[in-house]
């Protein structure tokens, strides 16, 4: 990195922390205790270290609120690019001076990541089992003991953060240790989609597609609506999936709504998952919350939470378990950074921003930036950068065309964000269009990229 910004940065780092907290507007308590004690550790090829005084976990969760916001406040300033990580000075001496790299995904990766990790915590024993979802806990535990055997295929829904996912990788996890020589495969539908729409590019020549869905023993698919809508996709999956079900394999499902509800989905396809068992989770009662939160923080070995706390939580987190989790999060940032007890008015102060949620969420250029940066694996400042290479071009057009679509800005104002002018913006948007009426990968990506930034387009 440039001496010249390394200078800039250390001579001025108080003032780019208050900018930072003015322009994001945190609250005095956050910054006081989060930011302000940061300092530059050392910076080198494209990497900005800062030191924080607190320990491991908690500047984990300073990473994971504030890092990103900071990232781009710091880039700003300098108007410059680099990534920025923050360690703990309580951390041992060999992590501190091989601080890796934040990992970073690059475009291709995206299709060439095969099965992606399970969720080490996604078991069985760490799923909490209610009135909601105890139908989908028994056939899981059925499937996972004696899979393709009662319930082929198995189908599981239900709204956003209620247990879709940690139950089919529970199934995955279960075969996986009990029965090692079964091959069990789980991906999301999105990966699916793009080595479907790559094989079909190919003409279907290319082996590797077909052998890898074909010789495996259980299939597991997370969040299948997004497969649904498009013919070709869909003609591919239904062999797929006959060629499996016919070989005696297990296929396991999970989506947001019923097969009955999904009207793009051919009667063919409705008729073969309900051949099977089709479960749902519903939103868990108020003792079902509740057992889920103490577990969690039971897990994380957080005392002190007291009664009235867990209670004003579960009462005011309605939907999502993983908002549950989130709020968790929070807390465990405020009992480790601030040493105090967690009061109800401590609770209510840190959990505002999820108690409160804003119920017509605005689709903003913000919104779009983040969910596609998230999307590619690159960073918010990788698409503000002027960087040219076509794994960041292709984001940042594409967060144009996005802006373009779903919000009423004019070009203008979605130039101000990305730091373009309003003919790059038109640009950038028409070049993506016209990309549209003969690529199929692009379609797809904008399509769950559209579902992703705002959910309800997703009632087909
Ligand atoms: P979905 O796939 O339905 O959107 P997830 O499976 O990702 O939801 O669940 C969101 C979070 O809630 C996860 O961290 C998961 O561990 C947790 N969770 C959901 N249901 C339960 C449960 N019954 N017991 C324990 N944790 C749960
Ligand atoms: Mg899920």
């Amino acid at each position: 990195m440039d001496e010249n910004i390394i200078k800039t940065l250390r001579d001025n780092w108080d003032e780019i922390l208050l900018r930072h907290k003015e322009d994001f507007e945190l609250q005095n308590v956050a910054f006081e205790t989060f930011i302000r004690s940061l300092q530059i550790h050392s910076a080198k090829e494209g990497l900005l270290i800062l030191s924080s005084p607190e320990n491991e976990s908690a500047v984990n969760l300073i990473k994971k609120k504030y890092l990103r916001n900071l990232q781009l406040s710091i880039c700003e300033y300098t108007e410059s690019l680099f990534e920025v990580d923050i360690i703990s000075q309580k951390a041992s001496k060999t992590k501190t001076s091989e601080a890796p790299l934040p990992e970073k995904k690059s475009f291709v990766s995206l299709k060439d990541e095969g099965s992606i990790k399970l969720n080490p915590n996604y078991t069985f024993e760490k799923f909490i089992v209610g009135p909601n979802n105890n139908i989908a806990h028994t056939v899981s535990l059925a499937v996972a003991e004696s899979p393709a055997k009662k319930y082929n295929p198995l189908f599981i829904h239900g709204g956003v953060g209620l247990g879709k996912t940690h139950l089919m990788q529970a199934i995955a996890h279960s075969i996986m240790e009990n029965m090692p020589e079964k091959k069990v495969l789980y991906v999301t539908s999105e990966t699916f989609t793009y080595e479907l729409i790559d094989y079909l590019r190919t003409n279907k020549r290319d082996p590797n597609f077909r052998n890898k869905y074909r010789n495996i023993d259980v299939l597991l698919i997370d969040d299948i609506q997004f497969i649904i809508g498009k013919e070709s996709t869909q003609e591919e999956f239904f062999h797929t999936f006959n060629d499996l079900y016919q070989h005696g394999k297990q296929i396991v499902l999970t989506s947001d709504k019923p097969p009955k509800h999904m009207e793009t989905l051919p009667e063919r396809l409705q008729s073969r998952f309900s051949e099977g068992m089709i479960c749902d989770i519903q939103i868990p009662s108020y003792e079902t919350k509740r057992a889920i939160l103490d577990q969690k923080i039971e897990d994380r070995y957080l005392q002190n939470i007291p009664d009235d706390v867990r209670d004003y939580i579960v009462n005011n987190i309605k939907s999502s378990i993983r908002e549950l989790e989130g709020s968790i999060n929070t807390l465990q940032a405020y009992v480790d950074l601030n040493n105090t007890e967690i009061t109800i008015e401590a609770a209510k102060e840190a959990l505002k921003d999820y108690v409160s949620p804003e119920h017509n969420k605005v689709i903003t250029p913000e919104l779009i930036l983040s969910i596609v940066s998230e999307h590619y694996g690159i960073t918010v400042s990788d698409i503000l950068s002027k960087k040219k290479s076509s794994d960041i071009t292709y984001p940042r057009q594409i967060v144009m065309y996005l802006c373009r679509q779903m919000t009423a800005e004019s070009a203008e104002k979605i130039g101000e964000t990305l730091g373009r002018d309003h003919s790059t913006i038109l640009h950038g948007a028409k070049q993506i269009n016209k990309e549209l009426l003969s690529n199929d990968q692009l379609k797809t990506t904008i399509e769950i990229l559209m579902n992703k930034i705002d959910p309800s387009l997703n009632n087909n």
